[in-house]
């Protein structure tokens, strides 16, 4: 093993390292196999009572019509996820544009969208028009507020009940961390916090950013609530199979919104065709719950080895977990660097390549990003990104298996060990 290990470019000081960090979380990885298969059980059950079967997998073309593998999907989620209806469709370019969608579908001028969750994703800032953008929900006169968390990660109650007023219509929850050090939030708090805001107004819809949360507990947020979750297939729930979609699942008004405004009104779902993808998506749906189990157990390892050698991780290394994601705190853009190309060097596709910081469309900073994946920016592969600002933070996610994880943060370890930028 350890010469293996070698032939790919790991120091035996860094595999005994990797291999000493290993050996403490075998009761964590326990609890992370238990989820997997907890939501493979769940899976297999939504597949089963959709009866799902060859003929699913056909594929359509032109406008789709009567297309039973997406219509059969489309159960599927819905009721895997405990949501009324859901939109599951090749044509949902990414995960921002899902969020687009469901926003754009759901509030009418003269609405008002609260993230009582504080800033959201950058790409959310342009398509709200935090940021002036083309087509942003501001040239709409959609109106936005915004409570901040607490200090300490914790919801603002008090200012998220001044916030709420007569047009507040749409409440957008991220429940993922992104770009930003604050904790990510447990489907539980986010119930807690949905719950506090129907007292105050009871219609207002709400929305769950989703992405990277999927499979990552045994609930999701619509059995705590939320009248919509987001998110997209080329993170958790498309399993590493789904070259592309996005998904938008809850109550029916909702997804009838937004399936008129994805394609027209009076079209609706009925036209979509699901080409040729529609099989990857049911197999990475099936595959999901164990993908996200090797993902979720390469961010423990990652937080445990960075914090042994001093470095501030968030989630730290004995947290519970509620996304996929781990940043690392780097302090420098150098360190920041090396860890990417170590990701990059790791990767099973475009392992000869050397990330560069490049202004990507979207966002604000420099963002450097390290990914060899089969599909263009899949984020549960295994990808390392983070923007060149303070604290110089990277965010890894990923991994569609555990072990092409840890061969990926042990050669992080081992870039930044060949820089001089750490000792072990
Ligand atoms: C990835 C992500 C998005 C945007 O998804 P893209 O597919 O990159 O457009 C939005 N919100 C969160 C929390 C994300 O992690």
């Amino acid at each position: 093993m350890k010469e293996l290990y070698q032939q790919l470019g790991i120091s035996d000081k860094v595999f005994e390292y990797g291999k000493q960090i290993e050996e403490k979380l075998k009761n964590r990885f326990n609890q992370i196999d238990q989820t997997a298969e907890y939501n493979q059980l769940k899976v297999i059950k939504a597949l089963q009572s959709h009866k799902v079967s060859a003929e699913c997998f056909m594929g359509s073309s032109g406008y789709g019509y009567n297309d039973l593998g997406r219509d059969t999907l489309e159960e599927v989620y819905a009721s895997c996820f405990h949501g009324e209806a859901a939109l599951v469709r090749p044509q949902i370019t990414c995960g921002t544009h899902a969020l687009a969608l469901a926003l754009m579908s759901n509030l009418r001028p003269g609405d008002e969208l609260l993230s009582p969750v504080g800033k959201p994703y950058d790409t959310l800032e342009e398509v709200i028009g935090i940021r002036p953008s083309k087509g942003s929900l501001a040239e709409y006169g959609i109106t936005y507020r915004q409570a901040d968390l607490l200090a300490d990660g914790s919801f603002d109650y008090e200012a998220i009940k001044s916030a709420i007023n007569q047009n507040t219509k749409l409440i957008t929850i991220q429940r993922s961390k992104g770009y930003q050090t604050r904790p990510t939030l447990s489907v539980k708090k986010i119930g807690e916090l949905i719950s506090f805001i129907k007292r105050i107004k009871p219609d207002v819809i709400c929305m769950v950013d989703n992405c990277y949360g999927e499979f990552v507990e045994r609930t999701e947020p619509l059995e705590a609530g939320a009248d919509m979750i987001v998110g997209s297939l080329i993170k958790n729930p498309g399993g590493g199979l789904a070259p592309i979609g996005g998904y938008i699942v809850g109550r029916q008004e909702c997804i009838e919104n937004a399936a008129y405004r994805l394609t027209s009104p009076g079209l609706g779902k009925e036209v979509g065709a699901s080409l040729g993808v529609i099989q990857s998506f049911y197999q990475g749906l099936f595959l999901a719950p164990t993908v996200t189990a090797g993902a979720l157990k390469g961010a423990v390892f990652a937080a445990n080895i960075y914090e042994s050698l001093g470095f501030a991780v968030i989630p730290n290394s004995t947290e519970s977990r509620h996304d996929i994601i781990q940043a690392v705190e780097l302090q420098s853009p150098e360190s920041l660097i090396a860890f990417c190309k170590g990701i990059q060097a790791a990767a099973p596709v475009d392992s000869h390549v050397t990330p560069e910081p490049w202004a990507m469309p979207g966002y604000d900073d420099k963002v450097i990003m390290a990914a060899g994946a089969f599909v263009q920016g899949s984020s549960i592969e295994l990808s390392a990104d983070g923007p060149l600002r303070a604290p110089y933070a990277v965010y890894f996610q990923g991994g569609l298996t555990w072990y092409h994880a840890k061969l990926g943060i042990l050669m992080s370890l081992q870039k930044l060990m060949e820089a001089g930028l750490i000792q072990l």
